[in-house]
């Protein structure tokens, strides 16, 4: 038999191949391990330990006018998605409260919310499973003409959404942050504004940042002018 003409180095040597490719199936093991907790981390784990609701009752101060401009008002169509599991929660008191607060961040650039409706949407799961994805466009009350702000319970893991293209924002309940932050921040984007490295601006891609800068401000107001 084959096996018994071999020399002792040789076998030697097979023992040592068959080690290589065993450490290498434990590596990928490993690898791919790593990348799944990863990625349960970044969805799941990281929304249930560092998302929450912002409490109905906390009332942001105004923040001061950068140049007194006149009063540019941006309406915002609010369609709230009811559903048991991933609908919104919020009443309309608690929305009014969001926008409100967002107003006080935008007065800095004499930008004021105003919503014109407020509808609430009876939808089934799968739709808004749709939604999550970024397919809204079925909603029958999106407007051309407003900012649609809609409202779900969470996005998996993500702050708030915006496209621009379709004057639509998608906020959840649940946000890294204050709500009324991610809002504004996603309002940004509405108006023209990508993101920035300093923490204290909104655009900025953490959680805490408030101002906008005067070229983030003279941008928004050209756009908002143009747009609504
Ligand atoms: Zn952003």
């Amino acid at each position: 038999m084959d096996y018994d003409t071999k020399k002792p180095e040789e076998v030697e040597e097979l023992t040592e191949k068959e080690d290589k490719s065993l450490f290498t199936k434990v590596g990928k093991a490993v690898v791919a391990l790593v990348l799944a907790l990863t990625l349960i981390y970044f969805s799941g784990l990281r929304e249930y330990f560092f998302f929450d609701r912002t409490s109905p009752d906390l009332e942001v101060a105004e923040i001061e006018s950068a140049f007194e401009l006149e009063v540019v008002e941006i309406p915002i169509n609010v369609l709230i998605i009811r559903e048991p599991v991933s609908g919104s929660q919020r009443d309309s008191e608690e929305v009014e409260i969001l926008i409100q607060n967002t107003s006080n961040l935008l007065n800095q650039a004499d930008l004021e919310l105003k919503k014109t409706n407020f509808y609430e949407e009876e939808l089934e799961r799968e739709e808004v499973s749709e939604i999550l994805s970024g397919n809204f466009l079925f909603l029958e009350k999106l407007s051309n003409r407003e900012i649609n702000l809609i409202l779900v319970r969470t996005l998996r893991g993500l702050n708030g959404v915006a496209y621009p293209s379709r004057n639509t924002i998608i906020i959840p309940d649940y946000t890294a942050g204050r709500d009324y932050r991610t809002f504004a921040h996603e309002v940004g984007h509405i108006l023209g504004l990508g993101h920035v490295d300093d923490p204290r601006y909104v655009m900025s891609q953490g959680e805490r940042g408030v101002l906008f800068s005067e070229e983030e401000i003279i941008k928004m107001r050209q756009i908002a002018d143009e747009k609504f």
